[in-house]
């Protein structure tokens, strides 16, 4: 047999076994690098991130934090457990943290680990606010988003030394896990995902904002103030890699009504705004 040949039919098991399934769409999606080689990784980072910046604690606005992401949390259990994806969470190691910083961002690593900015709070406002942002990047990391994109860097560099499929080499998948999550030099700072991807989280987090109890039409008046904030003096970090365009703030405004009807369903009837 060619090189080549052996190379293809060795690459299709390896994506053939490398796949994970997401609960909110049924897809199968790429999963070259596994959670459990993932999540050690976020954890250690988030750890180091949260040493090298000022974690603001004690104080109304991180409760707010705290309290918002535990009912987020709460939500995501409730839908996968009665979606069948019991025990989808078992690894996770949720974490809610305010950092003291002027950019306008938030991010939630895989497993769980989120970091509001204090500069984003003014756009936020009140916790529906907060719930809509946070209910996006928990569906990003709920989505196993970040793996997908790791595993399409992963699946080049395959190409790249030729059949090597370096899992088990730390320095390159560390570069790897570096590069899918913008982290090391740019810790937090995360590369933009695609529109499909960005769509997605959007319509998962309206669900889960939603189960939590507050109204998801608070989403489409949040990217309201994104934009309208857009030409504002603090970094514009989260804008950068979600652009608040009219499409977005339309998808949202008519899957507003279709995440209230989920919510009902687990008893949810009356929304905060
Ligand atoms: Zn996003």
């Amino acid at each position: 047999m060619k090189f080549k040949t052996i190379f293809s039919i060795g690459l299709v098991a390896a994506l053939a076994i490398a796949c994970a399934t997401n609960p909110f769409t049924g897809k199968r999606t790429m999963a070259l690098v596994p959670n459990s080689q993932i999540f050690p990784m976020a954890f250690q980072q988030y750890d180091q991130f949260l040493q090298e910046n000022k974690v603001v604690t004690g104080t109304a606005d991180a409760r707010m934090i705290t309290n918002v992401g535990q009912k987020i949390a709460a939500a995501s259990e409730r839908w996968l457990n009665a979606n069948g994806y019991t025990g989808y969470l078992n690894n996770y190691k949720w974490e809610y943290n305010l950092v003291e910083d002027p950019a306008v961002n938030a991010w939630c690593m895989p497993g769980g680990k989120i970091v509001f900015y204090t500069g984003i709070l003014p756009i936020t406002q009140g916790e529906a606010g907060v719930a809509a942002v946070m209910g996006h990047e928990v569906a990003h990391a709920l989505a196993n988003h970040g793996q997908q994109r790791m595993s399409a860097a992963q699946y080049q560099a395959i190409g790249a030394v030729a059949g090597n499929l370096a899992l088990g080499n730390d320095p390159k998948k560390q570069q790897i896990f570096n590069q899918a999550y913008g982290l090391g030099s740019t810790v937090g700072v995360m590369l933009p995902f695609s529109r499909n991807h960005e769509s997605e989280a959007d319509r998962i987090g309206l669900t889960l904002m939603a189960i939590a109890g507050y109204d998801p039409i608070a989403a489409a008046e949040l990217w309201q103030r994104m934009k309208a904030n857009a030409g504002g003096n603090a970094p514009p970090e989260f804008l950068s890699t979600h652009p608040s365009s009219t499409t977005r703030i339309n998808n949202i405004t008519s899957w507003a009504s279709e995440a209230r009807a989920e919510a009902r369903k687990f008893g949810v009837t009356s929304f905060e705004k």
